[in-house]
């Protein structure tokens, strides 16, 4: 335990080291623990801090892209690991790539020989006694089962899953809208939008899923999918008929161009309140990126989609923070619980390093006596975090990221391409003056 007032970490990955060193820079004490090399992971290989588990990308450094722009708010917030990913960078076009051991060797380093951070090598099992002591849970998606009951027992049931079964998500100006009609089933509104497909599309859509490249599942997901989220390739092949019985059901839909019932129906959910971005109702998924692409896009509706999220079928622990968080990246009910990392429902390396230096950011403030603060909706940080407090908690699943998530743009409608320069700045001006005012004087 810290001499108070300090804060401990639970998780040296990417999150946790992030927080841990946002709170020691503002010279607070930290202890932080990381179960490795002891207790491994079913991903980690090695006993390093902040170990990317698969890619050594963090993906595009353009602030027209998303997770470009993300990076470029963490640079200006200050973050420890993008300053490490500079320094460890290799050769790769528009993207950050690192040296992957270079990377978490510098950052396990920096760790390890700050004054106010003290390394516990051990497995947390239950959290500290949070009447005594700020707490950052950023224990990843593959926190180890013990911690994973007490958080159960702590947090109750509905709050905590381990496993994702995601469907793509694309954006709505990216569909097109004569290939497919809003309706409800059975006259119950309009809030979905229908991709009718005739006998002939269906069939060679069903054949194209179940030869299409998949991602080969790790030994350790492939055992268990629960019933409810197969991923659709899988209940494809379990039978010709089955996806048009199943996710594809046309049931209580009626095309308004033939007045008659379509042979099957990919149906799109509304996946935020403004209506940027839809879900691909069922289709939760394994096939490979450019054959989501190719396979979903031979719905006509769905021929120019452009992927905000693809989907992926993986093991990973992660909050039902919409039912059980208090913004921002708090627990209801129990003030001095952060989370930050693949934990709190975000998904991807740069987003696990933001919600970690929001976290460690907020453990300050709490430290310093002040109100939690939380970027504004305009920028991709407080996007994303809003989006993991304020999304619908039924079927709540990750997200990573996107342009779909901020605010739409005020005036007239311009190009793709200039939306997106405009979403940048807007985002990068808010981003300075959320500086400026809340985190500046907490490390001065
Ligand atoms: C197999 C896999 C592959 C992925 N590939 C990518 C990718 O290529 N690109 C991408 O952007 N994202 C990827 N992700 C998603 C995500 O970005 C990474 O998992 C990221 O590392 C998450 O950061 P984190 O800090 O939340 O968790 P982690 O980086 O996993 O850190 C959590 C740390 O907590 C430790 N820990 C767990 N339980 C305990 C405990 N009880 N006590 C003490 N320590 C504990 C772990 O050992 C780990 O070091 C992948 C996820 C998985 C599971």
């Amino acid at each position: 335990m810290p001499e108070p007032p300090g804060a401990v970490v639970v998780g040296g990955g990417l999150a946790g080291c992030e927080a841990a060193w946002q709170v020691a820079r503002a010279g607070f004490e930290v202890v932080l623990y990381e179960m490795r090399p002891g207790t491994a992971t079913e991903a980690h290989r090695t006993g390093l801090l902040a170990e990317l588990v698969c890619s050594n990308s963090l993906k595009s450094v353009e602030t027209t892209n998303a997770h470009g722009l993300l990076k470029e708010e963490l640079r200006r917030l200050g973050s420890l690991l993008l300053a490490v990913a500079a320094e460890n960078a290799v050769p790769a076009g528009k993207a950050l790539a690192v040296d992957r051991e270079g990377f978490a060797r510098r950052a396990t380093e920096i760790i390890e020989s700050d004054r106010h951070i003290r390394l516990v090598r051990r497995e947390v099992a239950e959290l500290p006694d949070l009447q005594r002591t700020v707490c950052i849970l950023a224990s990843g998606p593959l926190t180890s089962a013990r911690l994973h009951r007490s958080l159960d027992s702590l947090l109750g049931e509905h709050s905590l899953y381990f496993y994702d079964a995601i469907s793509p998500i694309v954006s709505a100006d990216s569909l097109d809208p004569d290939s497919c009609f809003a309706q409800g089933r059975w006259g119950h509104g309009d809030d979905y939008l229908n991709c009718p497909l005739d006998e002939e599309l269906y069939r060679r859509f069903v054949a194209e899923l179940v030869a299409a490249d998949k991602v080969e599942a790790r030994d350790f997901e492939s055992a268990r999918f629960f019933q409810g989220c197969l991923p659709v390739e899988e209940i494809a092949a379990s039978g010709p008929l089955s996806l048009a019985y199943g996710p594809l059901k046309p049931v209580g839909l009626a095309d308004p161009a033939t007045g008659r019932r379509p042979f099957a129906v990919l149906q799109l959910r509304r996946e935020n309140a403004s209506g940027t971005m839809y879900n691909l109702v069922g289709c939760q998924t394994r096939l490979r990126q450019a054959e989501q692409r190719r396979v979903f896009g031979l719905i006509p509706a769905l021929a120019q989609a452009a992927y905000l999220r693809y989907g992926s079928v993986h093991r990973n622990t992660f909050l039902n923070l919409p039912r059980v968080g208090s913004p921002v990246l708090e627990i209801a009910g129990k003030p001095n619980l952060l989370v930050a990392g693949q934990i709190t429902g975000v998904e991807g390396y740069v987003e696990s390093i933001g919600t970690g230096l929001l976290a460690g950011i907020n453990a300050v403030r709490k430290l310093k006596g002040l109100g939690p603060a939380a970027p504004p909706r305009q920028t991709m940080l407080g996007a994303l975090v809003a989006y993991v407090h304020g999304a619908d908690p039924e079927g709540f699943q990750p997200m990573n990221a996107n342009f779909g998530l901020l605010p739409p743009l005020d005036g007239p409608k311009t190009g793709r391409e200039r939306r997106k320069e405009a979403f940048a700045a807007r985002a990068l001006e808010a981003l300075d003056e959320f500086r400026d005012t809340c985190v500046r004087e907490l490390f001065s």
